[in-house]
């Protein structure tokens, strides 16, 4: 059986009976399924327009790319269309966590987000045209489609699983931020979660204004000032997740993405700036109201306002943000935002232990390449986890680890491994750095290549064996030379590619990751993985 049909009975799929078939065009596969919906332009939009309950509407979010700022209108949209961006796109990766379709990277359609309309065939789509995404297949087709409903049943399901899992012999985790997705990753039987990508907890309301109030300041106090409002949120949400996985480990990541990527855009500001002058008392309003979380109350407050805003975004610029100020290299040049976050976490594990859950968190440090990074990390962690200890008076066990993703961490994870307690291969920064190919823009070359025969298949869905793989393979035994008993596991994209799992059980990992909804897929692969290299053994010992 291909692991990935059970992906398949878990989601809709589009009647194409119902209708004539229109395709404007073919994108990426990002996310499985099927979504019907009006088009919408902005997150704000989706919000407004996809509704509640009765007066549900179903939206689908157009957009050229999406960013961690439209968080709220993915939530509600029906399904993702993106005309730029690969299979770890932001997109990709966020609609794969909901279960939701997306096809990402349609490069055939143009998207004009300022002017409301979508392109596509010479034809032209505004706000409120039906459109139906096949997710499975990466087709945007014209029009509203009828959908299937999901056709897996229950006891079908666990009675196949439980043929195939007493062969599974790696683990099966869930990449989860929020407690709804670490709940629905445990009822398709995730074992932990292996990646809480927590920059996403900072995207929603109340939070996003003291994050950014933390990256414009200039200076180490007014950060902590900063810093402090979200230490009781970060707290709860972590108080959440241990709840919900109830002793099981919960591996969180400390802040990775670039600052910016929490403030308005460079482009955004220039054109508010010069529209500042001749704009009427409506416009004026308006951008009061956006900008009212940086102090602005009145039109008068927007000349100072905006142009300091500006100078701000135009600092923390960075030509390749992928290769800049991210990372551990954020927790390094800032120890304030590392010591919050390993405060809030574990504060948040002792208060679940005195409640008589057990707790077993796995704080990892991303983005290293050398030990002296994961040495200052994980010396911060500890200090501020014996500091926690003390003032509660009650001490809990949790690891200090590392993620792995890029070149130079494979082949010096023997050193790094003598700091760090576990190993997360993140292998779409792996995959992007290795070959150099951006995971935001491979959409580009991706066609042609795959045409021609130079890749067989997209690097970034299906772990390249030759190469990433085999960095991956030495980052593995180099690591366990120094650390026989080091814990290994992948949270990259690929821990729910069949084919990768497969690969991930042969290298001797401990778990894959995935997203919730590719649990089952990636249990199913593990244990057929399992079952085929017994297969092997045993047809070896008869001959
Ligand atoms: C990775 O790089 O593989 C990873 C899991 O981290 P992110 O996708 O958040 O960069
Ligand atoms: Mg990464």
């Amino acid at each position: 059986m291909e692991p990935n049909q059970l992906y398949d009975f878990l989601v809709p799929g589009l009647d194409e009976k119902s209708t004539k078939v229109e395709v404007l065009a073919t994108g990426l596969p990002a996310s499985p399924g099927a979504a019907v919906g009006q088009i919408v332009f902005t997150a704000e939009e989706a919000v407004k327009k996809a509704g509640h309950g009765a007066k549900k509407n179903p939206v689908i979010l157009v957009r050229a790319e999406t960013t961690p700022e439209d968080i709220q209108g993915m939530e509600v949209a029906a399904g993702i269309l993106t005309s730029r961006g690969g299979m770890t796109s932001h997109a990709a990766v966020v609609t794969r966590g909901m279960g939701k379709c997306c096809v990402a990277g349609a490069g055939d359609i143009q998207v004009d987000e300022r002017a409301g309309e979508m392109r596509a065939k010479g034809q032209v789509f505004k706000e409120g045209d039906w459109i139906s995404l096949d997710g499975t297949s990466g087709r945007v087709i014209k029009g509203k489609l009828n959908t299937l409903e999901p056709s897996a049943e229950d006891a079908d399901l666990q009675k196949l699983m439980s043929w195939a899992e007493p062969f599974r012999k790696i683990g099966v985790r869930a990449n989860a931020d929020i407690p709804r997705d670490a709940i629905q990753a445990r009822a398709f039987g995730a074992e932990g979660i292996g990646l809480c990508r927590t920059e996403h907890m900072f995207f929603a309301e109340k939070r996003i204004s003291h994050m950014r109030a933390m990256i414009l300041a200039d200076n180490e106090k007014d950060r902590r000032t900063a810093l402090k409002k979200l230490l009781p949120m970060q707290r709860a949400d972590f108080i959440g997740l241990f709840k919900a996985m109830a002793g099981l480990p919960v591996t969180i990541r400390l802040l990775d993405p670039p600052l910016h990527e929490f403030l308005p855009k460079r482009e955004q500001l220039m054109v508010a700036i010069a529209s500042l002058p001749s704009a009427g008392a409506k416009e004026k309003k308006a951008l009061v109201e956006e900008y009212r979380e940086y102090g602005a109350k009145g039109a008068g407050d927007l000349k100072k306002i905006l142009p300091a805003l500006l100078a701000r975004v135009e600092e923390l610029h960075e030509f390749n943000p992928m290769l800049g100020h991210r990372g551990c290299r954020l927790g390094i040049t800032y120890p304030e935002i590392t010591e919050m976050q390993a405060r809030a976490i574990l504060e948040a594990a002792v208060a679940v232990d005195k409640e008589g859950i057990k707790t077993h968190a796995e704080v990892m440090i991303p983005l290293t390449a050398t030990v002296k990074e994961m040495a200052n990390q994980g010396a911060i962690v500890r200090r501020v986890a014996e500091e926690v200890f003390k003032e509660k008076g009650r001490h809990v066990h949790y690891l200090v680890g590392t993620m792995i993703e890029l070149p130079r961490a494979c082949l010096v994870a023997g050193e790094i491994a003598k700091e760090a307690e576990f190993f997360s291969f993140g292998t779409n920064d792996l995959t992007q750095t290795t070959f150099g190919f951006s995971r935001d823009d491979i959409n580009k070359v991706l066609p042609t290549y795959l045409a021609e025969g130079i890749l067989k298949q997209d690097p970034f869905a299906a772990i390249d064996q030759e190469g990433v793989g085999e960095l991956v393979r030495i980052g593995i035994e180099r690591g366990r030379k120094t650390r026989p008993k080091l814990e290994v596991g992948i949270c990259g994209e690929h821990g729910g590619e069949p084919s990768s799992v497969e690969f991930c059980h042969r290298v001797g990992m401990d778990y894959v990751s995935c997203s919730p909804f590719r649990v089952l897929t990636a249990r199913l692969a593990a244990a057929q993985a399992a079952a085929s290299e017994k297969l092997q053994i045993d047809s070896g010992r008869t001959k």
